[in-house]
């Protein structure tokens, strides 16, 4: 069970990095995606609040894979179940040392850096669960320095959540994250 577990996220994991990283790379997919780094402060309430086009491009490919592949039902409830305790974890406003797990599994830390400002930092750490792909794919941002506290994004975004659901739709004119 522990190594279906550990498979479906390997798995899984390789579509939400993918569906992470191109909607930093890719701008019409980053407008939706900005909703989500609009905000200043990060705190575990963040862990929900993505534009539904973002989660569905998301979902789509992290759990289309495990469907494709066959994965068992228990098993992606399982990874299901993993995915919101690390979402939660790695919004969450808290300073943890996690060390050597900081290549293995994505972390408080690493997350905090995913949300800076500035994009040769933020274009980064695109892992859901685990930073595997970021490994692999040369995506991985770690420092010593302390993770950036001012967090957000440079471009212009509307203040009240309902604007914010509209403003992808509307005429673009943001740039994607490309340093
Ligand atoms: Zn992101």
């Amino acid at each position: 069970m522990v190594i279906q577990i550990l498979l479906g996220l390997v798995i899984a994991e390789f579509g939400f990095y993918w569906a992470h990283r191109l909607g930093h790379e890719v701008r019409p997919l980053w407008r939706f995606h900005a909703v989500h780094h609009s905000v200043t402060r990060l705190w575990f309430v963040n862990t929900g609040r993505f534009h539904f086009i973002d989660t569905l491009v998301s979902v789509a490919c992290g759990l289309g894979l495990a469907l494709a592949v066959g994965m068992p039902q228990d098993i992606i409830v399982w990874c299901s179940a993993i995915t919101a305790f690390v979402g939660l974890l790695t919004h969450a406003n808290v300073e943890m040392r996690t060390g050597p797990f900081d290549y293995v599994f994505n972390t408080p830390a690493l997350h905090r850096w995913h949300h800076s400002r500035r994009l040769e930092e933020g274009n980064s750490n695109y892992g859901e669960n685990l930073m595997l792909y970021d490994v692999l794919f040369g995506t991985l941002y770690l420092s010593a320095r302390r993770p950036p506290v001012d967090i957000g994004i440079e471009e212009h975004m509307p203040a009240t959540l309902g604007r914010q659901i509209a403003w992808p739709f509307r005429r673009a004119d943001t740039p994607a994250r490309t340093a």
